[in-house]
């Protein structure tokens, strides 16, 4: 085995079984003695993240602490990955890290021929443990789990659980911040529940299939998703029937995103008479660490505008 090798699994935690053939291997300071143990085991990691959602997760579990290093591999304005093809810089960076923090349900499976030749790479997935709804695609699921705050918080457990497992020496410290960032996230699911009460029209219409999560949790109902591939355009049939649908309905507000603006939801608007408004599914925005919730209190707020 490598020196490299060695270095990239101690630095993911499973110290105890490779001290001693570390120092087989000879020549490194680190374990001399008891003081010194303490440092290896707190050796450096580096942490990737796949996409936007991800990292403001992990940002909120691992800030202010010392030896790691977050990185999110695509830029902010990304959004999702639906199109998303990985480049020679991102492999670069996954080579050089030690976890891999997913969404998972598919939102990363253009990459598993990647990752499956990383074998030094360690893979969190966010996702475990959240009842899927089905996607536009038989078979295949949505993958917008975090745009309901109730799943955000299931993934920053999930983060947190298997960042401690893989780096047990910064655990307490993970589980401080996540508790810190959940107890945050619980207040943001209960004002929203509360600020959305009063709320008398439940039937939305939505611009991609960001929002099936969220409008479960908040009790809305998806009277119709106007492009389903973001950034693909309704075919002229698909957009009679979806102004149809709306007159009908006497659906009064549109939902588009921020990332896809959309001529269909002018159309729809124009021929209809709803009003659009921009609901965010936190997939851009700021790399702050309370980004997600001032994103989810705006969208309480368009909501409440366009709703009441
Ligand atoms: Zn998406």
């Amino acid at each position: 085995m490598s020196k490299i090798k060695i270095k990239k699994i101690i630095s993911i935690g499973i110290v105890i079984i490779l001290s001693g053939m570390l120092s087989a291997c000879g020549g490194n300071a680190l374990t001399k003695d008891t003081a010194s143990k303490q440092d290896e085991n707190k050796s450096d990691i580096t942490i990737v993240t796949s996409f936007y959602p991800m990292y403001i997760a992990t940002l909120n579990i691992v800030k202010d602490i010392e030896g790691v290093k977050l990185t999110n591999m695509t830029p902010p304005i990304t959004g999702c990955l639906h199109d998303y093809a990985v480049t020679p810089s991102d492999m670069k960076m996954l080579e050089d890290a030690q976890i891999f923090v997913v969404n998972g349900a598919d939102m990363e499976s253009f990459m598993d021929d990647v990752i499956s030749q990383m074998k030094h790479l360690k893979i969190i997935s966010a996702v475990k443990g959240i009842e899927l709804l089905e996607g536009d695609e038989e078979e295949e699921p949505n993958p917008h789990v975090w745009v309901s705050v109730t799943h955000a918080i299931t993934q920053v457990e999930n983060i947190q659980k298997e960042l401690s497992v893989l780096d047990p020496a910064r655990s307490k410290q993970y589980e401080k911040n996540a508790q810190a960032y959940i107890k945050q996230l619980k207040e943001l699911k209960s004002r929203m529940h509360q600020e959305l009460e009063g709320i008398t029209q439940r039937d939305i219409v939505t611009f991609h299939e960001a929002f099936p999560y969220f409008a479960k949790e908040f009790d809305l109902n998806i009277r119709g998703i106007i492009e389903r591939e973001p950034g693909s355009q309704p075919s002229a049939k698909e957009l009679i029937e979806t102004i149809e649908q709306i007159k009908v309905l006497d659906i009064k507000a549109l939902f588009a995103e921020p990332q896809y603006p959309s001529k269909a939801a002018e159309t729809v608007a124009t021929e209809t008479g709803a009003r659009v408004y921009i609901l965010d599914p936190a997939v851009t925005g700021p790399m702050e660490a309370d980004a997600y919730i001032h994103i989810m209190n705006q969208n309480t707020q368009v909501l409440k505008e366009a709703l009441k």
